[in-house]
């Protein structure tokens, strides 16, 4: 590690190259505001950089799941499939790269370590792995919501003779899986995606499966020009619209009530929404993930279509999902992943019954049983939301630790800033819709917020900004008052913190829908930032 003696100074300081981190780029270049980006990967693309494994597709549409910002990047770029796989997403990050001109401020292959908020100089002093040392004004943390890979405490897994991946930190050369005995650990949207895949190639495939969850056939196929045509030519309005619906896409959102209708009507409308595919299904009435009944008749009408995909009744039960309602905890997407269990050299373990007690250097013991396998493919998830900004030892005012700061959960005012924090940003953070919407939608938005801030802030002779103590407060209980009029705190997810021992359990996306959010956000900037705090560039000049 090489230490670089004197610090570099830059005005805007964005960690990671993703999505989120690309644009903020594109973004604080127009404002003529100098930024660099640190990226741990060598490449851009975040997520789809990471996440390379067998069957990786986003399950939001590609006509959707792309930027809105450039009508010209949107018109030129030509998607493939209705849901685009993560080989394509990745090569239009890289082609967005390319095209803005954004790697020349790409510092690659680095990883912040830790950002400590330094009150004479009103900057943030931020150090690296590589022991490049910045200091910057501003620090906008684009780390992402799913991007600090999660392996279950099990013993022995280093004992392991076999090899052992992790869906999030995917071999980039891929793997062939051909003739091997495989074992997949997990069964969320990851694994429903991986396992279909790998299926095809492994002699044996051994699914431990802790918590059934309930998943909605993608129905992908080729993008056929008409589609991406009509899109394409009213690509301005339908992002306008998308922009304001609950989830940041743009679908057929009924305003129905479940009960509202006869069993008949709800029958035939879940029958067209399963055989139309995607995460839509959820959108088939108005009160799905607020009245437990009307939740209860999606859910029972998806748990027939899994006891009529799987052939043997005893593993169909198994993958019945009952401890949550559904779409409490994220709904998943597959192309063919019931069906999986009917071919012959498919099994599924009941990690409930039969609890994983090691691995050893055969394989996986479960249930007093041994798998023995070649590979494990751990799907196992991530530190959501907060693991990555945890991740980065980062103090602000007083020298306050976020770790302390967010010992009970994560406060933020908006998902935007901490208070104690200052011109600290984050992207989609805790306490935003970000996880419950479209990223990109949600992306853009945050994005646009935080650089009509930091032009505000120019624009005033303003060095720094932060949220208040009361506003976040005031935040905080609203985020957690509307969740708690949903259905969704019922299900141990990931969205409360469940899925990682110890860390506290807290609903941490805003669930009050996008567009919601969205206007919250601008009467916030159109009225002059009440709930935040400003210090004028004067005061730190003189403090210099
Ligand atoms: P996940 O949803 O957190 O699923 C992890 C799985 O591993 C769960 O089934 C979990 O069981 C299981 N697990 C964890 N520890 C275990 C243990 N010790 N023993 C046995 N099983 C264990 O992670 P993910 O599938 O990577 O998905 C995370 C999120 O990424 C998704 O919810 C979604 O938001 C996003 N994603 C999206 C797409 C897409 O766009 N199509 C694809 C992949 C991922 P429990 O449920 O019992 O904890």
């Amino acid at each position: 590690m090489t230490r670089h003696t004197e610090p570099e100074r830059i005005e805007a300081l964005v960690i990671g190259a993703g999505f989120a981190g690309m644009y903020l780029l594109h973004r604080l270049r127009g404002l003529g505001i100098p930024a660099l980006a640190l990226e741990a990967g060598d490449g851009v693309g975040g997520t789809w950089y990471w996440n390379r494994y067998p069957g990786a597709r986003c399950d939001v549409e590609s006509m959707q799941y792309s930027y809105g910002f450039s009508e010209a990047l949107q018109q030129e770029w030509n998607w493939s499939e209705r849901f685009a796989g993560q080989p394509e997403i990745l090569r239009y990050a890289n082609h967005v790269a390319d095209r803005l001109d954004l790697r020349r401020d790409i510092c690659f292959s680095t990883r912040a370590t830790s950002a400590h908020w330094d009150e004479l100089g009103a900057s943030w002093m931020v150090e690296t792995d590589t022991g490049r040392r910045l200091i910057a004004r501003q620090l906008i943390l684009a780390t992402g919501c799913l991007s600090a890979a999660r392996l279950p405490d099990i013993p022995g897994i280093r004992d392991f003779a076999g090899k052992v991946y992790h869906t999030g930190q995917w071999p980039h050369e891929g793997v062939d899986f051909t003739g091997q005995r495989v074992a997949v650990i997990g069964t969320g949207s990851s694994a429903i995606q991986a396992i279909p895949v790998i299926a095809r190639e492994a002699a044996e495939l051994t699914v431990f499966q802790r918590t059934p969850n309930f998943s909605i056939p993608s129905r992908n196929g080729p993008m056929t020009e008409d589609y991406a045509g009509a899109w394409k030519q009213d690509y301005p309005a339908r992002r306008a619209a998308a922009r304001r619906m609950r989830t940041g896409i743009l679908y057929n959102l009924s305003q129905t009530p479940a009960m509202s209708v006869s069993e008949a009507e709800r029958r035939a409308e879940y029958e067209a929404r399963w055989a139309a595919g995607g995460t839509a299904f959820m959108a088939a009435f108005s009160d799905l993930l607020t009245n437990k009944e009307a939740n209860d008749t999606a859910a029972e009408f998806v748990r027939e279509k899994i006891r009529g995909l799987v052939k043997n009744p005893e593993v169909a039960e198994i993958l019945v999902p009952r401890n949550h309602p559904i779409g409490t905890k994220r709904i998943c997407v597959d192309t063919a992943y019931y069906e999986t269990f009917n071919l012959p050299h498919v099994r599924l373990v009941d990690v409930r019954k039969h609890p994983i007690t090691r691995i050893t250097a055969e394989g996986v013991e479960a249930g007093g049983a041994t798998h023995t396998v070649d590979s494990i493919v751990f799907a196992t998830g991530f530190d959501a939301m907060t693991g990555t900004i945890l991740a980065i030892d980062i103090r602000g005012r007083d020298g306050v630790a976020m770790r302390e700061a967010w010992a009970d959960g994560p406060r933020t005012h908006l998902g935007l800033m901490v208070a104690g924090f200052p011109n600290l940003f984050l992207i989609t953070g805790p306490g935003s819709p970000s996880v419950l919407s479209n990223m990109i939608v949600s992306i853009e938005q945050h994005v646009d917020w935080v650089c009509d801030a930091l032009a505000h802030l120019r624009r005033e002779g303003l060095s720094a900004m932060e949220t208040t103590p009361k506003a976040q407060e005031d935040w905080v209980a609203q985020v957690n008052e509307v969740a708690h009029r949903t259905l969704y705190p019922q299900a141990n997810s990931w969205y409360m913190g469940a899925n990682i021992p110890g860390k506290p359990q807290l609903f941490m996306p805003y669930v009050g829908g996008v567009g919601t959010y969205r206007q919250i956000c601008d009467d916030i900037a159109a009225n002059g930032y009440p709930g935040f705090a400003f210090t004028a560039a004067e005061q730190v000049k003189a403090a210099e």
